[in-house]
């Protein structure tokens, strides 16, 4: 068709068109909606720390201006609120990086087990901090899935760090990586287990919203931003896995995520290397 008419010319009489259309505006009031809300919630959790520390720049210009000791201990209240700040700035940046990737499939082969045990050492010193054993238990060999491995590093971090946070002082945390059969071919399930007062269970379909927590000052108090699960999520669904929590109140929490193993792109990609 050289004829240039091509824009012109009439629609032919489909339906198919008109009901996409209505499905396409239903959906997309919904995610302004959804837009809507989580600016709203972002900028109140960006305001009350921003509001404190306008609160202690007032007063250390003021009543406080010659108080050498209420100087010191305000400072180092600003300078937590300040990193709360950025650790929140971070969470919402990552959030929306993972966001806009979510339908590419990450192309890498990485090992599973690899990435526990950085993710234990990691957490080493805030385990230690609260007398917490994080013990590592894998059947020795490989587990190797396509990810990106700084994202299944963050995952597994947001896992262990909420059950070292919520999961009580000396108990122990344990993460459990075990190869399963699923329905096309094997998957591993990494499980994240802690003894803590667990979650009850009218809270469970609703953890991994943006911002939702059970306990607001709990999570506060522990320096929670109140996106650490929503990330999980998205990490989640980026690498076509599942997430599953589990949990008996009082007794501990479990959150298990599984990923398809790939093990022949892991043959040949580390057997070239032997
Ligand atoms: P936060 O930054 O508040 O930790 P998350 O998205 O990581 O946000 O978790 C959401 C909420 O889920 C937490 O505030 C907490 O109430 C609850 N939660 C998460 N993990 C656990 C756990 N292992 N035990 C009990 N409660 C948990």
């Amino acid at each position: 068709d050289a004829s240039g008419s091509k824009g012109a010319a009439p629609a032919p009489s489909k339906p198919d068109g008109v009901l996409l259309t209505f499905r396409d505006l239903t959906a997309q009031r919904r995610s302004e909606q959804m837009r809507a809300d989580f600016v709203a919630n972002a900028s109140h959790e960006l305001r009350t720390p921003l509001a404190s520390l306008s609160g202690f720049i007032e007063t250390l210009l003021g009543p406080a201006k010659n108080d050498a000791a209420a100087r010191e201990r305000f400072l180092g209240i600003m300078g937590a609120q300040a990193r709360r700040m950025s650790r929140l700035i971070d969470d919402l940046l990552s959030l929306s990086r993972i966001e806009l990737n979510v339908h590419v499939r990450p192309d890498t082969v990485v090992d599973l087990c690899g990435i526990l045990s950085h993710v234990r050492d990691t957490l080493g010193p805030l385990a230690q901090d609260r007398a917490i054993t994080i013990t590592l238990e894998t059947d020795g060999s490989a587990m190797p899935v396509r990810g990106d491995r700084d994202e299944l590093i963050r995952l597994f971090e947001n896992l262990v760090e909420n059950a070292l946070k919520y999961g009580g002082t000396g108990q122990n945390v344990d993460v459990r990586i075990a190869r399963e059969p699923g329905t096309q071919g094997d998957v591993a399930a990494v499980s994240v287990r802690d003894y803590g007062p667990g979650i009850a269970p009218e809270h469970l379909p609703r953890l991994t919203e943006r911002f939702y927590r059970v306990d607001v000052a709990a999570s506060r108090d522990q320096g929670g931003t109140g996106l650490g699960l929503a990330i999980v999520k998205h990490i989640v669904a980026r690498h076509r896995g599942r997430l599953m929590v589990e949990s008996t109140p009082g007794k501990g929490a479990t959150f298990t995520v599984r990923l398809d193993l790939s093990d022949d792109a892991a043959k040949n990609s580390v057997n070239t290397a032997a």
